[in-house]
């Protein structure tokens, strides 16, 4: 298995499509070589609120336990308790050019909606790049949005291995293993989001009536055709798509087995409730057991700083500084 390395990044909640497109794969492949992490260091790029990003990292490491990651065959922790993310985001701060930082789309995108922009969100991609590198990653699974920091990554691994020696291996984006995309129910052309402030949105830690409630809610259209094509009927297909994700079916072949939209949403709502409703149930007992997710914080952090200080060691080496 290739070493994976995934990132949460705490603002706002996760929701059915980040289940799908990048829990779900992970717990279905998780080894040794896997690494999920809560990135709440990214959280602080934005306007935040501080009890906030405390809450949900806590929400989202339980989230990701309750789902299924299992502490014992992967690595997970949370970004700002092993402090090497951030030395070594110093050090690759050294490796990159203002002008690459400052072409990145993301950065160009959320910079032109703010008034007052932080600088760590021009440098947040550097960190990522540490997040990266720092966990001998190889491979990224991420959605086009985030290839362009990825390749960052990659250029910034062969430039300083290049210019001080081998240390880093060089990382590569790969599309979620499951290409799902799940869309928001009350727009179905935009993608369901965590930052999205819309109504379509199945949060996983939603209670079933709620669920159900979006599902019942959902944008389709006036033609009453129960068909898979997302170009010309977005919100039927992609209640479709909801469906085959739940179900491990194919959304084409589920179209044929209904007449109405009623008896579709109906079917899909039970599919969502009987995929979050037993995450949402197990979320509740961790909830219930501080202690033990801390345990497993603790010593997630104590492995990912063991690994990552040979890393950082290597860098510091490399680079120049004196070794202390
Ligand atoms: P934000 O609005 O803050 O960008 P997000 O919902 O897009 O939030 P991310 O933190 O960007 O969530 O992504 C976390 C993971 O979930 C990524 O691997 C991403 O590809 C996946 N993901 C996010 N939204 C969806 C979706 N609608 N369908 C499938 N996968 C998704
Ligand atoms: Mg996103």
């Amino acid at each position: 298995m290739p070493r994976r390395l995934t990132g949460f990044t705490p603002s706002g909640h996760l929701h059915l499509g980040n289940h799908i497109g990048a829990v779900r794969p992970i717990v279905a492949e998780q080894s040794a070589d896997t690494v999920v992490f809560v990135s709440d260091l990214h959280a602080l790029t934005l306007d935040h609120d501080p009890a906030e990003v405390r809450a949900r990292t806590l929400e989202f490491v339980t989230l990701l336990l309750a789902s299924g990651a299992d502490p014992d065959a992967c690595l997970v922790f949370v970004q700002s308790h092993v402090p090497q993310h951030t030395e070594l985001h110093y050090l690759l701060e050294c490796t990159t050019g203002y002008g690459e930082a400052s072409r990145m789309i993301q950065f160009k995108e959320k910079s032109r909606r703010q008034e007052h922009v932080r600088l760590s969100l021009l440098t947040y991609p550097v960190l990522m790049a540490a997040d990266i590198l720092l966990h001998d990653t190889e491979e990224v699974p991420v959605g086009a949005d985030q290839s362009q920091h990825v390749e960052l990554a990659r250029d910034v691994a062969i430039r300083f291995n290049g210019r001080y020696g081998p240390t880093f291996t060089v990382p590569r984006a790969v599309n979620p293993p499951v290409a799902a995309r799940i869309m928001d129910l009350a727009d179905p052309t935009s993608k369901m989001s965590k930052s999205a402030s819309t109504t379509g949105v199945l949060r996983m830690l939603d209670e079933p009536e709620v669920l159900r409630r979006t599902v019942m809610r959902a944008v389709t259209d006036a033609d009453g055709e129960v068909a898979f094509d997302p170009a010309r009927k977005p919100g039927v297909s992609n209640l479709l798509t909801v469906l085959a994700a739940c179900t491990g079916d194919e959304p084409a072949r589920l179209a044929g087995r209904f007449d109405r939209y009623g008896e579709l949403k109906t079917a899909v709502a039970d599919a969502v409730v009987a995929t979050l409703d037993p995450i949402r149930e197990r979320y509740r007992e961790l909830e219930k057991d501080p202690g033990y997710v801390r345990t497993v914080l603790r010593d997630g952090a104590r492995r990912a700083r063991e690994r990552a200080g040979a890393r950082v060691d290597a860098a510091r080496e490399a680079i120049g500084l004196l070794p202390g």
